[in-house]
């Protein structure tokens, strides 16, 4: 079957008991992995396959090039400490094309004065990390991903990432449905969900090919203070980090940590890891 279907057991897999945030006793900033993955099997196997069943993915290999795009920065001080989100059955990380680009919208909903500078600086930083380019393809209502390939809005291609600042405000525990975000905990309020959807290949890589990552905007101050401006550009660099296809780490030491502890920016296992996921070779098989 070529049906789309949502793993939630693959998404819970990172169940972490959650830990107190140390840069606020008031609210406790718990980030979870978003989305879960939307997975596909046999995908090649399909392509230019007479059917009349609609296609669930598009024509492979949309604006993919014989190069990637960028290379990413080089790592200072190389790190162990970071996870892929998720890995094919070839054990690679799962991870975009980097020969092109990552097509994007914004659903600016909610977004607070300020915002999009934080949001504008947040990408740039994860571009220069992964070496991956961005492409701003405009402003939508969406509030999902649910549906990767969707022709009549984005034509053949997969759909842009959807980044959002509205997420509903909700508590860490208890809400137990949908996103997969198991690993919060403690009453904290979400303050972030982010995640990949991918594809996979007959041949058993896992290729991101769209994403999510959002911000609770409501719950996160005024941007017009410094320290909450560094504390959202923080929650965005590890949401947009999951999107690209980092997952947590235990190491309090990373911003990928599951809880809040105060690093303001990616540390070295974080860069290593978003290195690693930018480099490799081109991906047109989707
Ligand atoms: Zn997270």
């Amino acid at each position: 079957m070529l049906a789309a279907r949502q793993d939630r057991r693959r998404a819970r897999r990172g169940h972490r008991p959650a830990r107190r945030a140390l840069w606020s006793a008031a609210l406790v900033l718990a980030m979870a992995v978003g989305v879960p993955a939307l997975e596909r099997t046999g995908l090649t196997d399909g392509a230019g396959v007479a059917s009349a069943e609609p296609r669930r993915y598009p024509t492979p290999g949309f604006e993919s090039g014989g190069a990637p795009l960028g290379a990413p920065e080089p790592v200072a001080v190389p790190s162990a400490s970071w996870s892929a989100q998720e890995r094919g059955a070839d054990g690679e990380p799962a991870r975009w094309d980097p020969c092109r680009p990552v097509h994007y919208v914004v659903n600016p909903a909610g977004m607070p004065p300020g915002g999009q500078e934080v949001l504008d600086s947040a990408l740039e930083r994860v571009s220069r990390a992964t070496g991956l380019r961005f492409v701003f393809d405009g402003t939508t209502d969406e509030t999902d991903r649910a549906t990767p390939y969707d022709p009549h809005r984005w034509g053949d291609r997969w759909a842009p990432a959807l980044l959002r600042w509205n997420l509903p405000e909700e508590r860490g525990e208890g809400h137990g449905e949908g996103h997969g975000a198991g690993e919060q905990g403690a009453g904290g309020v979400v303050l972030g969900r982010g995640g990949p959807v991918m594809a996979r290949t007959s041949s058993g890589r896992a290729v991101v090919v769209s994403g999510t990552a959002g911000v609770t905007a409501s719950a996160l101050g005024d941007l017009g203070d410094p320290e909450v401006r560094l504390r959202v550009r923080a929650v965005w660099l590890h949401e947009l980090a999951h999107m690209v296809g980092l997952g947590h780490v235990e190491d309090a030491a990373q911003l990928m940590n599951p809880q809040f502890t105060g690093v303001p920016g990616f540390a070295a296992g974080d860069l290593t890891g978003l290195a690693a996921l930018g480099t490799g070779p081109c991906l047109g098989e989707v």
